[in-house]
């Protein structure tokens, strides 16, 4: 069999145009969603990351900041402005790009931002909403797995779910996320024993390791689906967790890297700043 191939780049140009229509129409109404990025340093990744993210929402139409500073800014002066933009009516979503360099406690600083602001999914209160089963913001690339899957007709109830990684950022998020959706989840990470053993079980393969190759056909079983969200660079080439060749031979469906999951991560941040916005507002 040769997997249907998920593609997450053409997803998230559609669920953009939708978007930018919302977007007309709540500034019809007098509302202009609002993005601020916070970038500490100089980091080139995480400068072409938030830069995307900015290009991205003006493409929709939304207000973008970002706000640039040296990677000598204290603890002190960065809980400061998170504060002053928690104060400002115009700013809906707060997102500062980790990594931070190693002089400021990241978790301090996540739980700084107003929760109404938390675009990122990442404060304890929007963590313990989507534990608890609650409407909150989730974070954006399980979500965006999640929006892949069902707009792939891919019912994830009762099927059995192998996630590869925990991380707060992917593997625990996108597997709870699975959980409230019905799914039987199993969590792998490094100290797994024979992640093959686990993995050949699986209906649904996640994969958010960020080892180049971690997964090849001998991994999965015939017709399993296959989401890969590895991010590797291997040879100058991007590439992900999965052999896609491989394992494109073998599963019912896959998604690509690049083209695939990355996509729908920014998309899904859009999506977020709408709606911290339309709540704001009163409009949901
Ligand atoms: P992370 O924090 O480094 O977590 C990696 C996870 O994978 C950990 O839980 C680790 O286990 C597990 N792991 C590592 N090697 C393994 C192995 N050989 N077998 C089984 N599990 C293994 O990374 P992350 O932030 O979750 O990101 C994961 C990957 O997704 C990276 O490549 C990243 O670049 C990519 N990513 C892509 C997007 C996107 O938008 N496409 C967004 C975010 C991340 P331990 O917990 O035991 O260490």
């Amino acid at each position: 069999m040769t997997a249907t191939v998920i593609y997450g780049k053409d997803l998230a140009a559609e669920l953009r145009n939708e978007m930018k229509e919302e977007v007309t129409r709540l500034k019809e109404n007098g509302i202009t969603p609002g993005l601020t990025v916070i970038l500490i340093g100089e980091d080139p990744a995480s400068l072409s990351y938030v830069r995307g993210k900015q290009k991205a929402s003006e493409k929709v139409g939304m207000e973008s900041d970002l706000i640039e500073l040296p990677e000598s800014t204290s603890q002190a002066e960065l809980l400061s402005l998170i504060s002053e933009l928690n104060n400002d009516d115009k700013v809906n979503g707060i997102l500062v790009q980790l990594p931070l360099p190693d002089h400021i406690e990241e978790q301090e600083i996540i739980e700084a931002i107003e929760p109404s602001k938390d675009v990122d999914g990442f404060h304890p209160v929007s963590v313990g909403r989507l534990m608890t089963g609650q409407d909150t913001f989730f974070p954006c690339t399980p979500y965006g797995i999640m929006v892949m899957l069902e707009k792939a007709k891919i019912d994830v109830a009762g099927k059995h779910v192998v996630v590869i990684g925990r991380s707060n950022l992917v593997g625990k998020p996108v597997g709870q996320l699975l959980l409230n959706e019905n799914a039987t989840v199993t969590y792998c990470h490094s100290k797994t024993r024979e992640l093959v053993y686990h993995t050949k079980q699986a209906d649904i393969v996640i994969v958010a390791a960020g080892k180049a190759g971690l997964i090849t056909d001998e991994h999965i079983k015939e017709e399993a689906v296959v989401i890969d969200v590895g991010v590797n660079r291997v040879d100058g080439k991007l590439t992900g967790d999965v052999d896609f060749d491989s394992v494109k031979q073998k599963a019912s469906y896959i998604t690509p890297v690049p083209k695939g999951v990355g996509p729908m991560t920014i998309t899904m941040l859009l999506y977020n700043t709408i709606k911290a916005a339309k709540k704001t507002h009163g409009l949901i």
